[in-house]
C-alpha cells in the first residue's frame, strides 16, 4: 500500500518540475550580467530578432519609438509576451533639448500610452534620449529613469554584422548596457553573434531592470543610468512561486507564496499569467483538475520569474488515529469518512465504513485510513489487537518479534512505551533491564538500602537496582554510579542473566562446549556467563553461528529472550 501511494506522489512531484519554466540560462547568483537594448524599432528586422533570442532563451529591453510601436503592433505584443521588457525612446527621435519641457513630456507620454496598448498591458516604462541629448529640462520632463548605455558598437554606420560582433565582444564587461538598432539587419544578425560568444564567455543577459534590480540598485526618474558593475549586491534571479493545496473549511483552497518584494500573477484558464492574469492577494478555493498558471514578478514588465503550471489534484487526507478501548475499535479524523478492513486487505475507500466504536476478535490486524468527496484517501493507520486483547500501533503478528512481545507484555514484565507503542527497534538500558530482573522475581522485599549519585527516589527502577546490586546482578560504577542509562550488550545482559539464575539457584551444573564463531570476541570476564545461558536455551547463537557479544540489545531482542524464560 505504502509503495503506490509514495510513487504517486513521487510523479505529481516530478510532473511540477517538468512544468515549471527554468530560469534562463546561465542565471546564477553573483555571476556576470549584461543588458542586451535596441533603439528605433521596432521595425522589419525585429521579428527576427524575437526570433533569434527566443532560440537562445535571452531577454533583451526594447526602446521603441512611439510612431514604430504605431505601425508595428504585433511586433510590440510579441516582445512584451516574450518577456522582453517594453521602453520608451521618445515619439518622433527629436533632438529633445531643442524643445520645450511641455512637448519634452508629450513625446513620452504618447509612446507610453501606444506601447500600453500594443503590447496588451506593459507599463512601468524606462525612457531612453536620442543620441544620449540630455538637459535639466528634460530630466524633469521625462518622469522616468532614463537609460543610457556603455557599449556602443556603431552598427548604424558600419553595417556589417562581423563588424557589430567584434565591437560589442571586445568592449564587454560586467553590468555594461549594449545599445544596437534593431532596424538593420546587419545590426540583428551581429548583436546575435555577440550574444553567443558572450554566453559562452558566462555572461548572463538581462533586462535593464533586472541588471538594476540584481545589483541593488533602485532608479529614480529624470536620472540618467548608463551601467551597473558589480557592487557586492545580488539578489539572484527571481524564484517562481510556490503552491500548495489545503483543505480550509472543507474546500480546497490553493495558497501561493513568492519571494519578498515580489507580487504574484496567476491564471485558472490556463492563460498566461504575466500577460493576462489577476494578481493574487490571498488563498482562494479551487476544484481538482483546475490548472494554476503563477509567475512572481518585481514588474511584469521585465523582471518577473519563470513559471509554474500546477494541476490540481484533491489533497491527501491526514491518516487517523487509531486506539482500542474495552476491546473496541476507535478511530478520528478531522477528514469526514473513514473506512478499515480487519481481514489484511489494504484500506481504501471500499473498505467497511467507520460510524462508531467496533468490536474486535483478539488477533486482528486492522487498517484504516481517512478519505472524503475533497480528500484522496489518505496513508493507512495499521494497528495490531493481539491474541492476548493488547494492541500495538507498532507490532504487526507477521514480525518475528510479535508473540514474543504480546507474551512479556501480558506477563507485565516489559511495558509499551506509551501511546500503544513498544518501539521494537529502541535499544534497551540498564535501568529497564534491572527492572524486568526485578519484576521476574516478584518484587521481593528489599533487605538492604543502597543510593547511588545517579539514581534519585523518583526513579522507577530505583528499587529494582538497590535488589539486583545488593544479590549481586548489577555491578556499580567506581564511584558506586549505578549507571542505569548505560546500554546492554548481549554479553552483559548474560552476565546479569547468569547472576539472576545463581541467586535463584537454576543454573545447570555443566554446561555445553559448543562454540560460537565469534568467540574470541567474548570479554573472558563473561565466559562462564554465556556458556550457562546458551546451555539453558535462553541466549543462543544467530543462525550462523555467531554469538556477537558486544551487538546491543533492541527491545524487540530483549522481548524473544525473556520469552524463552516466560516459556520454561
Ligand atoms: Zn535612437
Amino acid at each position: 500500500m505504502k509503495t503506490p501511494v509514495k510513487t504517486m506522489l513521487a510523479l505529481i512531484v516530478l510532473l511540477a518540475a517538468f512544468l515549471t519554466v527554468p530560469s534562463p540560462a546561465g542565471a546564477v547568483r553573483g555571476g556576470k550580467l549584461i543588458a542586451l537594448t535596441f533603439d528605433d524599432g521596432p521595425g522589419k528586422p525585429t521579428e527576427g530578432l524575437l526570433d533569434g533570442l527566443r532560440e537562445r532563451g535571452i531577454r533583451a529591453t526594447f526602446f521603441m519609438l512611439g510612431n514604430c510601436a504605431e505601425s508595428y503592433p504585433n511586433t510590440v505584443a510579441r516582445a512584451y509576451r516574450e518577456g522582453h521588457q517594453i521602453a520608451n525612446h521618445s515619439w518622433s527621435h527629436a533632438n529633445l533639448i531643442t524643445l520645450t519641457g511641455r512637448e519634452v513630456t508629450e513625446e513620452f507620454r504618447r509612446t507610453n500610452a501606444v506601447l500600453t496598448k500594443n503590447s496588451g498591458g506593459a507599463g512601468d516604462f524606462f525612457a531612453r534620449v536620442p543620441y544620449g541629448n540630455v538637459n535639466d529640462t528634460v530630466r524633469s520632463a521625462v518622469e522616468m529613469p532614463i537609460i543610457g548605455w556603455t557599449i556602443d558598437p556603431l552598427d548604424w554606420k558600419y553595417r556589417n554584422a562581423e563588424t557589430v560582433r567584434q565591437n560589442i565582444v571586445s568592449a564587454a564587461f560586467d553590468g555594461a548596457i549594449i545599445l544596437v538598432h534593431d532596424i538593420h539587419p546587419t545590426s540583428v544578425d551581429g548583436a546575435l553573434r555577440a550574444v553567443d560568444d558572450l554566453t559562452a564567455a558566462g555572461y548572463e543577459f538581462v533586462t535593464v531592470r533586472e541588471l538594476f534590480r540584481r545589483r541593488g540598485i533602485e532608479l529614480q526618474n529624470g536620472v540618467v543610468y548608463r551601467s551597473a558593475p558589480p557592487n557586492g549586491n545580488d539578489p539572484g534571479p527571481i524564484g517562481p512561486p510556490v503552491l500548495s493545496e489545503s483543505i480550509v473549511n472543507g474546500k480546497l483552497t490553493v495558497t501561493l507564496s513568492a519571494e519578498k518584494g515580489t507580487e504574484i500573477w496567476c491564471t485558472l484558464d490556463g492563460s498566461d499569467p504575466i500577460l493576462n492574469g489577476w494578481k493574487y492577494t490571498a488563498p482562494f478555493e479551487a476544484w481538482a483538475g483546475i490548472t494554476v498558471r503563477a509567475a512572481a514578478a518585481v514588474s511584469r514588465n521585465g523582471s518577473k520569474s519563470g513559471e509554474i503550471s500546477v494541476t490540481l489534484s484533491n489533497p491527501r487526507a491526514e491518516p487517523p488515529v487509531m486506539a482500542v478501548k474495552n476491546g473496541q475499535l476507535i478511530l478520528e479524523s478531522a477528514a469526514p469518512e473513514l473506512y478499515y478492513t480487519t481481514d489484511g486487505s489494504p484500506a481504501d475507500r471500499n473498505g467497511i465504513r467507520y460510524e462508531g466504536p467496533v468490536d474486535l476478535e483478539p488477533g486482528t490486524v486492522i487498517r484504516a485510513c481517512a478519505s472524503g468527496a475533497q480528500y484522496l484517501d489518505s496513508e493507512e493507520t495499521r494497528g495490531w489487537f493481539s491474541g492476548r486483547g493488547r494492541f500495538f500501533r507498532d507490532v504487526d503478528p507477521g514480525d518475528w518479534f510479535a508473540e514474543a512481545v504480546d507474551a512479556v507484555v501480558g506477563a507485565r514484565w516489559l511495558q509499551g512505551t506509551g501511546n500503544d507503542c513498544f518501539s521494537p527497534a529502541t535499544t534497551l538500558f540498564r535501568g529497564q533491564l534491572v527492572t524486568i530482573l526485578y519484576r521476574m522475581a516478584g518484587k521481593p522485599e528489599l533487605t538492604e538500602t543502597v543510593s547511588f549519585p545517579d539514581v534519585s527516589e523518583m526513579d522507577y527502577f530505583r528499587d529494582a537496582a538497590q535488589w539486583a546490586v545488593s544479590n549481586g546482578i548489577a555491578a556499580c560504577g567506581g564511584d558506586g554510579s549505578f549507571i542505569p542509562g548505560g546500554t546492554v550488550t548481549r554479553e552483559t545482559l548474560a552476565g546479569m542473566l547468569y547472576r539472576y539464575f545463581v541467586l535463584e539457584g537454576t543454573v545447570p551444573d555443566r554446561a555445553d562446549a559448543v562454540r560460537f564463531k565469534d568467540e574470541d570476541e567474548i570479554d573472558p570476564a563473561f565466559r562462564e556467563a554465556v556458556d550457562a545461558v546458551r546451555s539453558m536455551g535462553i541466549l543462543i547463537g544467530d543462525t550462523e553461528g555467531y554469538f556477537k557479544p558486544k551487538s546491543m540489545l533492541t527491545r524487540s531482542e530483549t522481548a524473544v529472550i525473556l520469552n524463552r524464560l516466560l516459556s520454561r
